[in-house]
């Protein structure tokens, strides 16, 4: 293993560990909740805006590892940004997790996030790392509907 991928596998651990902004925000503007039946995932987003851009983003709910550290790590990455900001970086996070293992890995536009490229070596939890997006995506679109990654 690549010095890159232990020093990313250390920091997703730390945040299941440790998880940041986690238990629901009061109060808040938006709130979502999100499934991935494929694991058992399972977590609430809440979100409080000031005019359009995200002031607060906190996450409740259980999951494996790679879903709690993902949703943590993206709770700590939002504060200050526009919604249009916050979902461009949605879809960034989702062109770089769906792409080939090989790709090269925008750094300098993803940021933390890039600590998630080893999980496109294993498709199957793709949908752990991008439920909190998913959910925070949603929410963000002020849908009411929960968000089920099947
Ligand atoms: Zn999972």
């Amino acid at each position: 293993m690549s010095e890159a991928r232990a020093l990313y596998e250390q920091i997703i651990l730390e945040h299941n560990k440790s998880p940041r902004n986690f238990g629901p925000l009061d109060p808040y503007d938006r709130k979502m909740e999100g499934f991935n039946p494929l694991c058992g995932d399972h977590f609430t987003i809440y979100v409080r805006l000031k005019g359009d851009v995200v002031d607060a983003v906190s996450f409740s709910g259980a999951g494996c590892a790679i879903s709690k550290s993902s949703a943590s790590l993206m709770t700590t990455i939002l504060k200050g940004k526009t919604i249009a900001e916050a979902k461009a970086l949605f879809e960034r996070f989702h062109r770089m997790i769906t792409s080939d293992p090989d790709a090269p890995v925008d750094e300098a536009a993803l940021g933390k996030l890039r600590v998630f490229s080893g999980v496109r070596e294993f498709p199957i939890r793709i949908k752990c790392a991008t439920l909190a997006w998913h959910a925070l995506n949603a929410a963000l679109e002020g849908k009411d509907e929960p968000v089920s990654t099947e």
